[in-house]
């Protein structure tokens, strides 16, 4: 590990003020010389393979006391950035209202992890491709831009079936984000200009020609919170992976309907593991509003979901995988039952 400072931010602004002194523009985020450290067990395990290498770090935790808090008012949800996995995921409200959000956490990582990571470093984690991840290999645009791809013609079982491009084709790897997408999410993101909204779903960005750029946010701004608005009582996160705990996903959905007399009012159908970026499949949610439910149906929209799916040499079971997936989640997010 190399050496870097350490530095307690004492509120927000004197957050946002050490991170933007630093911030050069045009540096990707994930370049930045100084960076969040909000849990650290994604930061500090890249820090220490030398993937990452910020000669310091602003500590953002003692922020939790403004920045954990979990309301269901006003009909809606809002979760602080510095909220821990497992708070979430225990939490009565959110299980009752979001169970896709509850289940997307509960499902990732282990309960010592969950105890530890934020929902904002959760959504801002970085690919598990294991090319990224280990710096003997020099191929990876990601981490060394313009060095090329080790994985295209590697070992790409977990990688990406949607949203590669030639330059890359890594796994987002988070469950979380995916049931974010599908709820429309809004990300509330703190910066030395103030605060702003945008929707969740243009917070991370596909690879195309530069994969090392991963969302949209700028050095120097923080991740304050996040809001869903109404309730999604019949929502389901589904996962799909090699273990039953402590496992990414090979393919998962977070599905939510809004169903009345039998037909779907709202539909959503985000993906995971199988996509370059938290994934909606919004052509396949089309087929089923308006439509009555039934496996049949489900199968139509798994299909139309991995319409444009590519596959590498040893991820194409990924595709028959995540249909069946989707089309799983479908049919529990349709037959649960809703407590009022
Ligand atoms: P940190 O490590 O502190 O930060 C992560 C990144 O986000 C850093 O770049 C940091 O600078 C930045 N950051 C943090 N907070 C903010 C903020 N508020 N604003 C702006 N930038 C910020 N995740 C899953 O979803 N599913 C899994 O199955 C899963 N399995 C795992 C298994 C293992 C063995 C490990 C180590 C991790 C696993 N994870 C999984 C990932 C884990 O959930 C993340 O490491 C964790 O959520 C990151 O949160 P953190 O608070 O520790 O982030
Ligand atoms: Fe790097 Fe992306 Fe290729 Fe993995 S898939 S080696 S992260 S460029």
């Amino acid at each position: 590990m190399r050496p870097f400072t350490y530095q307690r931010a004492d509120d927000a602004s004197s957050a946002v003020r050490a991170l933007a002194a630093a911030a050069a523009n045009n540096t990707p985020l994930t370049e930045a010389e100084i960076q969040p450290l909000a849990g650290g067990t994604t930061l500090l395990d890249l820090m220490k393979l030398d993937v990452m290498r910020p000669r310091g770090i602003v500590d953002i935790s003692p922020l939790a006391s403004a920045w954990s808090a979990i309301s269901t008012e006003n009909g809606g949800l809002r979760l602080g950035a510095l909220a821990r996995m497992s708070d979430v995921a225990a939490n009565a409200d959110v299980q009752q209202h979001y169970p896709a959000i509850a289940d997307s956490l509960k499902l990732a990582a282990s309960p010592q992890l969950r105890n530890m990571a934020t929902l904002g470093g959760n959504v801002l984690q970085r690919t598990r491709c294991t090319y990224f991840r280990d710096v003997s290999y020099e191929a990876c645009n990601k981490r060394n831009p313009g060095s090329g791809c080790a994985a295209m013609e590697g070992f790409n079982r977990t990688h990406a079936v949607l949203g590669a491009s030639d330059r890359c084709i890594a796994t987002y790897p988070g469950d979380f984000a995916q049931a974010l997408i599908a709820l429309d999410a809004t990300v509330e993101i703190s910066g030395k200009a103030g605060t702003r909204t945008m929707a969740f779903a243009d917070l991370h960005k596909a690879p195309g020609a530069t994969p090392q750029i991963e969302t949209t946010l700028s050095p120097g701004e923080l991740i304050s919170g996040f809001s869903i608005a109404g309730r999604w009582p019949r929502s389901v996160y589904l996962k799909a992976r090699d273990r039953q705990s402590y496992e990414f996903a090979l393919a998962s959905a977070a599905v939510a309907l809004d169903v009345a007399d039998g037909t779907v009012r709202d539909a959503r159908v985000a993906l995971g593991g199988v996509a370059t970026m938290p994934w909606r499949a919004r052509e396949a949610e089309a087929l089923i509003k308006g439509q009555k439910f039934d496996d049949e149906l489900a199968q139509r929209v798994a299909e139309a979901a991995f319409s444009g799916a590519t596959a590498k040499r040893h991820n194409e079971f990924k595709i028959a995988l995540g249909k069946r997936v989707v089309a799983r989640a479908l049919h529990q997010a349709a037959t649960m039952e809703i407590r009022t």
